[in-house]
This record gives C-alpha cells, structure tokens and sequence, in this order.
C-alpha cells in the first residue's frame, strides 16, 4: 500500500503513475488517482496492478498539475474498484488517499448515516472524506485538528480539496509519510523513492503532524495546530 501526491508545474498523470510503479514493492490490491483541475477532481481507480491503471489512464489521461494516488491494501471492503483509493465525500469537494486502519470507523459511520449521509464503498477510508465535509467551514487547518481528535487507529492521508487549487494536505499517525521539496513543486509519498526523481529535499512527517504543500514550500502544525519548523535531510543515495 502506498501514497504519493504531487503539487507543481509537471503533468501530473505521469508523476503519480511513477510514484505509485516505486511503491509497489510494498504490495496492494488495487491503484487509483485524483487530478485536481480548474476546481473540478478527477478520479480514476482500478483493480489490479499499476500497469493497469496506467492503460486506463492513457486513453483518457486528465490534465493538471496537482493530484494525489494510492496503491490499496483492502482491510475494510472487499477488493474492488469502487472500494480503491482515492475516496470522496460524494460531492467530490475533498478527494482524499489513506494507508492505514481507521479503527472506529464503524461509530463514526453510524453517526454520519445517522445525518442522512450514505456511504459508496465498504471502507474505514470513506468516513475521513465525509467526515471532513461535514466540519469543513473554509479553515481547513481546523478541520484537520478535528479530524485527528476523531480518528482511532493509523493513517497517512493526502487530501485534495477541490475549491483550494493551490495545495495538497498531508497528515499521518502510525503509517509513513515523507514531504520532498522541490523548485516549484513539492510532493508526498509513502516511502522517498517516489520522491527522488523531483528533489532530494526531504521532511519526515512525524505523528500527530499536519502539512500543507505548495509549489512555494510546505508548511507545518502539530496536532494541536500550533506551527512547527521540521529539519529538512538531502538525501545522498541514488535509486
Ligand atoms: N483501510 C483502508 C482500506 O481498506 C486502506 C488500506 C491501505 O492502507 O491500503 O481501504
């Protein structure tokens, strides 16, 4: 299961398919991206390997400099492709990829179909995106501190949220993430390999961190909001 995101100046299609090719090592199920564009996510996901997404997405390849992808390791939901990463709220306003478990997503599923909300895939994954949805008030700072005092269990998530064009969100606790920082661009991912061919500029996300990601730098908050300044590492080895 892996995670890449890529926010810059490069077609972003081909920069998630290659991040995602890097982390196959660490194994999955099904793949998927989303591709952020003039305020519209696109998402394309399917079962099967990367190589088949890839197909998919050539013929009908969205345009965009901004988007995330995922790799999935089924846990909650049977393999399929409506179960696959990324996941969205229903309205496509936060389009979001999660590695990890989200342990009482059962409490928070029947509290959110208890407002009328319904559910399109089995997973834990899909409570994040409505949940978000639901408290989002224009500061998605706030929102993502809620989001962490709810959450039980491990992830590392990359949001989209489609009326903020200019960044991607990250936040992890007990799945990896690392930031790369670029010249004009910035990226996350599971693991630095999908990293290495844009910069060996690096953070490490650590628990409880939340990162907002522009072409102009990443910035930094803990879990209770409060900024942060993280070391950045170059990384010396090659791929
Ligand atoms: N628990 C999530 C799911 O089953 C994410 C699995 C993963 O880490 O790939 O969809």
């Amino acid at each position: 299961c892996g995670i890449v995101g890529y926010i810059g100046y490069r077609d972003v299609c081909g920069v998630l398919l290659d991040g995602l090719k890097r982390l196959e090592y660490r194994g999955y199920d099904s793949a998927g991206i989303a591709v952020l564009n003039n305020k519209e996510i696109e998402i394309i996901k399917e079962v099967g390997k990367v190589s088949d997404l890839e197909r998919i997405v050539s013929n009908r390849a969205p345009k965009g400099n901004i988007g995330i992808g995922h790799t999935r390791w089924a846990t909650h939901g049977g393999v399929s492709a409506v179960n696959a990463h990324p996941h969205s709220d229903g309205y496509k306003r936060f389009v979001l990829a999660h590695n990890g478990i989200i342990e009482n997503y059962h409490e928070l599923k029947d509290e959110l179909s208890a407002q009328g909300i319904t559910f399109a895939s089995q997973t834990d994954t899909e409570v994040i995106a409505h949940l978000l949805y639901k408290v989002y008030d224009g500061n998605m700072l706030n929102a993502l501190t809620y989001l962490q005092s709810r959450l039980r269990g491990s992830y590392a998530l990359a949001i989209l949220n489609r009326d903020d064009t200019d960044h991607i969100y990250c936040m992890r606790k007990g799945s990896p993430l690392v930031l790369g920082q670029g010249d004009g661009e910035a990226l996350c991912a599971s693991d630095i390999p999908a990293i290495l061919p844009y910069t060996r500029k690096v953070i490490y996300m650590d628990d409880g961190d939340i990162a907002e990601l522009s072409p102009r730098g990443i910035k930094l908050w803990d879990e209770r909001g409060m900024p942060i300044e993280k070391k950045s590492f170059f990384i010396e080895w090659d791929l």
